[in-house]
C-alpha cells in the first residue's frame, strides 16, 4: 500500500522538502523506521520544531531521509506489541519523531508501542493534535506549577509567548484551574482571543525582552515560560519569594544571560520542562489531566486546520512567530 509523507532529504548542501508517495516496505525497510506498531495517522501538527525541520533552519534533523512531524494521533492498524491492537486510537508526542525516527505528517508509521498513549475517549484525533506537543508541554509546566504547591489565590500567574501553541493552552488550563493569569504577547492584537481563553490581563511583551536588573519588583507567584532569554531572565526577576518558574523554550533565543539573584535571594525555583523524552508515567497523568481537567471547548478557539500541502508555507510562518494558537494537519487532506 502507498500513502503520502512530508518527506526531507539532503545530499551535501541540498536540502529539500516534499510531498512525497512512499511504499509500506519503505517504512520497514528504513533505519530510521522501526517499530512495532503500525499507526494510520488522521491529523498530525505544526510546531514550532516541525517549523526549524521543514525548513531546514537548525540541525533538527539527524538521519536522512526524513519524515517530517513531532506528533501525531491516529489509530493501530497492526501491532506486535501485545498492549496494543489494531483499532485502539493513540496519541504520540516527541521521542525523536521527525528528528531521528521517521514522524507522523504522514499518513502512515511504525512506531514503537513504548511510545504510544492511549487516546483519552474524550478527544478526538484532531482535539488530540489540537493540544499537540506544545499543549502537552503546556500541561507539564502548569503541574509543575500546581505541583511546587502555587494555589489558585496566590497571585498572578505570567504566561511568556502567550498567543503561541505552548502559551495559548497554557493560558487556557491555568485560568480553568482558578489561577489568574497575565498574557505577554508581542501580538496585541490578539488580545480578545487571550482573554477569551481565560487571561485576566494582558502585558506587552516588549516590557520583558530587552536586559533588566537581577532582580525587580516582585510581581508573579509563578511562570510558566516559552521564550527563553531576556524575558525568561525578566521573569524570574520580577518572581516573588519562594515562586515557580518554568522554562520549555526558545522563542526569543536558547540564551540565558541571568543572575542567580532570583534563586538565591527569593528562593525562586526554575523547573525544566521536557516533553520529547519524558517518561510515560508523566505523559499518561498529563494527558488524563488534558481530558479531565481542562475545558476542551477552548480548543476550538485555539486551532487552525490545514492540509498536508500547506504544512511547507505554515513552517516559514511558525518560525516568524505569525502563527495562532496551534495548527492541526489533517494528513488525508491532500493537494
Ligand atoms: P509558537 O511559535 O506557536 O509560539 C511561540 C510564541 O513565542 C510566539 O507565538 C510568540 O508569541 C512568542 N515569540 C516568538 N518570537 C519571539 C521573540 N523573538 N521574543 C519573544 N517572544 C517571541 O511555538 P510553540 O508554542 O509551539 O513553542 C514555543 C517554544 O517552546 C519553542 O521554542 C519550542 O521549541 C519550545 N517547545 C519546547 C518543548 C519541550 O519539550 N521543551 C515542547 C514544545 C515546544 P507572542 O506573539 O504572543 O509573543
Amino acid at each position: 500500500m502507498s500513502f503520502t509523507a512530508v518527506y526531507l532529504s539532503k545530499e551535501g548542501d541540498n536540502f529539500s522538502a516534499a510531498l512525497k508517495t512512499l511504499e509500506d516496505d519503505e517504512l520497514e525497510s528504513n533505519p530510521a523506521s522501526g517499530g512495532d506498531v503500525v499507526v494510520r495517522i488522521d491529523h498530525s501538527g505544526i510546531n514550532y520544531k516541525d517549523g526549524l525541520a521543514i525548513a531546514n533552519r537548525s540541525p533538527v534533523v539527524r538521519a536522512w531521509p526524513m519524515v517530517a512531524g513531532v506528533d501525531g494521533a491516529g489509530t493501530v492498524e497492526s501491532s506486535s506489541d501485545p498492549k496494543w491492537k489494531a483499532g485502539d486510537r493513540v496519541v504520540i508526542t516527541g521521542w525523536g519523531l521527525g528528528e531521528t525516527h521517521w514522524g507522523c505528517l504522514s499518513q502512515r508509521a511504525r512506531l514503537k508501542g513504548e511510545w504510544l498513549v492511549a487516546l483519552p475517549e474524550s478527544f478526538s484525533t484532531a482535539q488530540a493534535m489540537s493540544i499537540g506537543t506544545a499543549g502537552f508541554t503546556a500541561m507539564l509546566s502548569c503541574l509543575a506549577v500546581r505541583n511546587e504547591g502555587v494555589e489558585s489565590g496566590s497571585g498572578e500567574i505570567l504566561v511568556t509567548g502567550a498567543s503561541g501553541g505552548v502559551g495559548s493552552i497554557a493560558v487556557a488550563i491555568l485560568s480553568s484551574w482558578g489561577y489568574t493569569v497575565v498574557a505577554a504577547t508581542g501580538k496585541l492584537n490578539e488580545a480578545d482571543y487571550l482573554r477569551e481563553l481565560g487571561a485576566a490581563d494582558i502585558l506587552d511583551r516588549a516590557s520583558l525582552s530587552a536586559p533588566g536588573k537581577p532582580l525587580q519588583k516582585e510581581r508573579w507567584a509563578a511562570v510558566v515560560d516559552s521564550v527563553g532569554s531576556h524575558t525568561l531572565v525578566n521573569a524570574c526577576a520580577q518572581t516573588r519569594y519562594g515562586g515557580i518558574v518554568t522554562a520549555c523554550g526558545l522563542a526569543q533565543g536558547m540564551d540565558f544571560p541571568a543572575s542567580v539573584a532570583p534563586f538565591i535571594l527569593r528562593g525562586v525555583k526554575l523547573v525544566g520542562i521536557d516533553s520529547v523524552m519524558c517518561p510515560m508515567e508523566r505523559r499518561e497523568s498529563a494527558w488524563n489531566a488534558l481530558a479531565t481537567d481542562f475545558d476542551a471547548r477552548k480548543l476550538a478557539a485555539v486551532t487552525t486546520t490545514i492540509g498536508l500541502g500547506d504544512v511547507f508555507a505554515t513552517a516559514e510562518k511558525i518560525l516568524a512567530g505569525g502563527i495562532r494558537g496551534r495548527t492541526v494537519v489533517d494528513v488525508n487532506q491532500l493537494p
